[in-house]
């Protein structure tokens, strides 16, 4: 049995608070929320912080209100998130990747926050202490060499959050709070292509919330490759948002990779050869070709590296013909029965 190391516990009942314990040792100490990423990662010592600040006592963090857009409180738990009504109505993209986290159980733990700021992954990395020792460690934590690519400088662990690439579709913005003060960003600035500083969120920095603008006459939708159907951590996925005008022409669209780099990958190329265009087959395809261009996955999570970059445009492809209105359900069952792979 892995067991956690010895840290000291704090539980704030205010995000001040809250702030005021990080600002204290912002370096040896870590956030919790829901405890189902860092917890575990604890007992396989991939993360070490003396201290642990909890987040569940804070009433604030878990507010959610709709009026101008929607305010989620970053403490919301990914099954409060998905019971708002609103939320699967009016930015479906997101409701369908927070419903697609996990397992039930963990959904009920873990929060929204949490899955933003969620670390990145890596064959080399998630496995015991034991087992990463046996290889000598590597760069991400106790080692200096990257077993994947051992010429790169950079860890290229893998971006594995299923909500941060519809909410970077979908416009979001997060509020970033310290003992220093609050500032506001688009959530894709909150993310860096570096698979071991991979947020631009600071150590002292608490994630209070996310905002999402109003959307009238957008679609969206979140396709997700994984292994095992009833749970599992996405190693592809793609998040479309288009807005049509009332003849089907597309006004505004933004296409999203996950799990292809080490932050959510924006595909502009292909959102900017949408426009103006109706989603026709031949419109459909182009983009769906431009969307893997900029999709590298890394032999470093399941799958081939070859195939889940193809799976890219197949999954661009779904994604665009389901908003424009295809009945897409046999697909959508194929890839969970995973008769979609090879
Ligand atoms: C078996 C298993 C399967 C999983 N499958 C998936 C999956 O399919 N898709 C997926 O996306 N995730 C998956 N996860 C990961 C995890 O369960 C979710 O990402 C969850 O939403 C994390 O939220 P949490 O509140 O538990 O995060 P925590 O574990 O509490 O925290 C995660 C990280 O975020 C930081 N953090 C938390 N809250 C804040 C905040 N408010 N401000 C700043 N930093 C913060 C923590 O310091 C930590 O670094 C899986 C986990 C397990 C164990
Ligand atoms: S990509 Fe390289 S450095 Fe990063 S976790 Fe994997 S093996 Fe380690």
């Amino acid at each position: 049995m892995l067991r956690l190391p010895y840290f000291q516990y704090h539980a704030p009942h205010t995000v001040r608070e809250a702030a005021d314990l990080l600002a204290l040792a912002p370096g040896e100490s870590m956030l919790i929320a829901g405890g189902t990423d860092v917890l575990p990662n604890m007992k396989r010592r991939q993360q070490v912080p003396s201290t642990l600040i909890g987040l569940r006592q804070i009433a604030e963090l878990r507010q959610f209100a709709n009026g101008d857009g929607l305010s989620i409180g970053a403490g919301l738990t990914l099954t409060e998130l998905i019971r708002q009504p609103q939320v699967r109505a009016d930015y479906t993209s997101l409701w369908q990747a927070a419903a697609q986290v996990a397992t039930p159980q963990l959904r009920n733990m873990g929060t929204i926050g949490g899955n933003l700021c969620l670390d990145t992954r890596c064959n080399y990395y998630d496995q015991s202490y034991e087992w990463r020792k046996a290889i000598n460690f590597c760069m991400k934590k106790d080692g200096d060499v990257c077993w994947v690519a051992p010429s790169s400088s950079r860890c290229l662990a893998v971006s594995s959050t299923d909500t941060a690439p519809p909410l970077i579709a979908l416009g979001a913005q997060v509020t970033l709070v310290s003992a220093n003060g609050i500032r506001r960003l688009a959530l894709s600035d909150m993310y860096r292509n570096d698979g071991i500083d991979y947020l631009t969120r600071q150590p002292n920095e608490i994630l209070t919330s996310i905002h999402l603008p109003p959307l009238p006459g957008w679609r969206s939708t979140y396709w997700k490759l994984r292994r095992r159907g009833a749970f599992d951590f996405p190693v592809l996925s793609v998040a479309a948002a288009v807005r049509l005008s009332p003849d089907g022409t597309v006004e505004s669209a933004h296409v999203v990779l996950g799990a292809v780099a080490s932050r959510p990958v924006q595909a502009p190329e292909a959102a900017l050869s949408l426009m103006g265009q109706p989603l026709s087959d031949t419109v459909i395809a182009h983009a769906a070709h431009l969307a893997a261009q900029p999709s590298r996955p890394m032999d470093n999570t399941d799958f081939s590296l070859i195939w889940r970059k193809r799976v890219t445009r197949d999954f661009v492809s779904y994604a665009l013909r389901e908003l424009r209105g295809d009945d897409v359900r046999a697909l959508r069952l194929k890839v969970a029965r995973k008769s979609f792979v090879p």
